[in-house]
């Protein structure tokens, strides 16, 4: 039986599942992270071309039906992958996954506190265009901004619902996420970058001004008050942040 609630929506179509492998160009010297291996599509191709394979279900009996039929270079893990620490794990290279669309958010934050070179990923449309959004876009958002502070996104193609069983309700795409060496811009506290984005966030057609105004009082030094968040850039949003902390 399918779990709805472990975001249960298995690959039929072998070719995306080729092509998701292919995009991670992977290599015998590569250990691959796999979150949520289900019946094992991808991580049986996987397992062709990587070293390693660590994959993480959180499924009891999809973990039992597993053990047994997966190739000896794969390391099935049970458990919740959010929960396990990727330190503890083999070090690996790079991840390839088909997720779970309920933990897609803190798990691609949990990704990128990791040190990988590359991420395959299949997330909900959706999902996916948040990562990639300009600003001035709808979809530009809270996620875009933390994302976009550590890694780069790219679209590599859609994946129609049809491609999976049972169908979601909405279409999917592969996203490749590449983490930057170094912070892609300059912020003197993260945790006080991201609390402030995430209120600028819930207030995002209102001024910069206002909000602030509710939350530290009048501050008329500060960049871009007289802007919108979803306006200004992920570094913009930054400066603002450095700018805040010291005066605050
Ligand atoms: N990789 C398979 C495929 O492409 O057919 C399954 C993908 S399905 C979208 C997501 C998988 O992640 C399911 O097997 C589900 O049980 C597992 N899963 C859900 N939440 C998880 C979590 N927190 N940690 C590890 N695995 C999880």
């Amino acid at each position: 039986m399918v779990k709805q609630r472990f975001g249960q929506h298995f690959l039929i179509d072998l070719s995306v599942a080729r092509r998701e492998v292919e995009y991670a160009k992977i290599t015998k010297d590569d250990i691959v992270l796999e979150i949520g291996p289900g019946k094992g599509v991808i991580t049986r191709l996987l397992a062709q071309k990587a070293k390693q394979v660590i994959a993480i279900e959180i499924d009891q009996r999809l973990v039992d039906k597993l053990k047994t039929a997966l190739p000896e270079n794969v390391t099935l893990i049970s458990g919740d992958a959010l929960s396990v620490d990727f330190q503890t794990l083999p070090r690996f290279t790079k991840i390839v996954s088909n997720l779970p669309f309920e933990i897609s958010s803190p798990i691609t934050f949990k990704f990128l506190e990791s040190s990988f070179s590359t991420a395959i990923l299949i997330y909900q449309k959706d999902f996916a265009e948040r990562l990639v959004a300009l600003p001035g876009k709808k979809e530009y958002s809270r996620l875009t901004v933390g994302v976009s502070y550590k890694a780069h996104c790219r679209i590599l193609e859609d994946v129609s619902r049809s491609c999976f069983s049972p169908a979601p309700k909405v279409d999917s795409s592969i996203v490749e996420l590449t983490p930057c060496e170094k912070p892609m811009f300059n912020v003197e506290n993260e945790r006080f970058f991201f609390e402030l984005t995430k209120q600028l966030f819930n207030h995002r057609r209102k001024k910069i001004r206002y909000t602030i105004k509710a939350l530290y009082g009048d501050l008329e030094q500060l960049p871009y008050l007289d802007q919108r968040v979803e306006e200004l850039t992920p570094a913009q949003i930054g400066e603002l942040s450095n700018v805040l902390w010291h005066l605050k």
